[in-house]
């Protein structure tokens, strides 16, 4: 077993604007992933702008952000123009939310004061909160992004050691669209050698197809030069 340790930490804000990308504001309420996929970007940030371990201090050193929902309400209290996505640096659905219930308190403040939202977790832990999603849907666009990199568990079990099985995964997504809500699957990063082949992309894409995913989308690794030891 992993040992993982949890601190308490004050955010100064929540909504953190983005550019160059899909949506314009990113929400973490977690600093660091249990999820621990190797060849995860976040670690590079880490490392590039808090001056942290790529390695444990991403993966088993987890910030909980407790005032995260606070700040956020107060945020969106200002109507902030533009899209939000959930989990870009940090999985909202990692095994801790069961505690800390951030992410549910997120949804809650965006139902409240709703604008457009995706979430991307690889996380089943997302359908306890099936009825606040339906509930945001019900006001602003919302998609669900399932990152399923390959189905093959022997490789996940490897690439990603603290995450559920992708068949975890998809029975999640498969229970998000029965009740409405949008989900796709982001099958990336395509690993170079690992999962590349087209026999790999292929039971993905039938796998996310038999879960009823709205989109497969995929796209090659990056490696950024703060992880390129770490990774291989
Ligand atoms: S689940 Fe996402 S954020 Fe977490 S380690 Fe894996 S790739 Fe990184």
């Amino acid at each position: 077993m992993r040992e993982i340790t949890y601190r308490e930490i004050e955010a100064k804000g929540a909504l953190n604007r983005v550019q160059g990308m899909p949506f314009e504001w990113s929400l973490n309420p977690y600093v660091g992933c249990a999820h621990a996929c190797s060849y995860c970007f976040a670690r590079a940030y880490n490392a590039r702008y808090r001056e942290r371990d790529v390695g444990e201090a991403f993966d088993r050193n987890i910030e909980v952000r407790t005032n995260f929902v606070e700040r956020l309400r107060r945020e969106l209290q200002r109507r902030p123009e533009g899209s939000v996505a959930i989990g870009t640096a940090t999985d909202p659905y990692q095994p801790i939310e069961g505690k800390y219930r951030l992410t549910r308190g997120c949804l809650e403040a965006l139902a409240d004061f709703p604008m457009p939202t995706s979430i991307i977790t690889k996380g089943p832990l997302v359908v306890r909160d099936i009825e606040l999603l339906q509930r945001l849907d019900a006001k602003a666009d919302l998609t669900v992004y399932f990152s399923v990199p390959c189905v093959d568990e022997d490789i996940v079990r490897k690439t990603d050691p603290g995450t559920a099985p992708p068949r975890q995964r998809l029975r999640a997504l498969r229970m998000l669209r029965d009740a409405g809500i949008d989900a796709a699957v982001l099958c990336m990063p395509v690993l170079p050698g690992i999962t590349d082949s087209e026999e790999s992309l292929n039971r993905a894409a039938k796998a996310a197809s038999e879960a009823g995913a709205t989109a497969f989308r995929h796209r090659p690794l990056k490696i950024d030069r703060e992880i390129r030891d770490y990774y291989i």
